[in-house]
């Protein structure tokens, strides 16, 4: 598992920083946003750190977090969702260690801003 002590994500999975954790797995991680947009606001990690989702070089991992939707979802009763990855920083991406948002909770428009 790759692991860079200079992302905040990293140091998430590695609990050197807080988080509410919603889910977890071997390879994937399940938190809360601390800037929430809707009243449910997850972020889905891979426990390795990977950039973003075109530095994914493996199948595999494409399937866990896809997995950790489908399972933190269930859990919760959410039928209705939004996931969002925001790929490279004009695209919105703050945080450089790949992340999908899952949004609900609250009408969400399309298209989005
Ligand atoms: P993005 O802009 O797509 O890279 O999303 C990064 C997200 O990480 C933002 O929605 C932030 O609110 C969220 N965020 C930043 N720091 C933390 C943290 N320490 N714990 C939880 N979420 C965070």
């Amino acid at each position: 598992m790759t692991h860079d002590p200079t992302c905040l994500f990293c140091r998430i999975v590695a609990g050197d920083i807080p988080a509410n954790v919603i889910w977890q797995d071997d390879h994937t991680l399940v938190f809360a946003d601390v800037h929430p947009q809707a009243p449910t606001h997850w972020l889905v990690i891979p426990k390795t750190h990977v950039q973003n989702l075109s530095a994914v070089d493996n199948l595999e991992m494409f399937a866990q977090v896809g997995h950790a939707i489908q399972a933190v979802t269930a859990a919760h009763n959410l039928t209705d969702y939004r996931t969002v990855t925001n790929n490279g920083a004009a695209a919105g991406q703050s945080v450089f260690h790949w992340h999908t948002h899952i949004l609900a909770g609250r009408p969400l428009l399309w298209p989005p801003g």
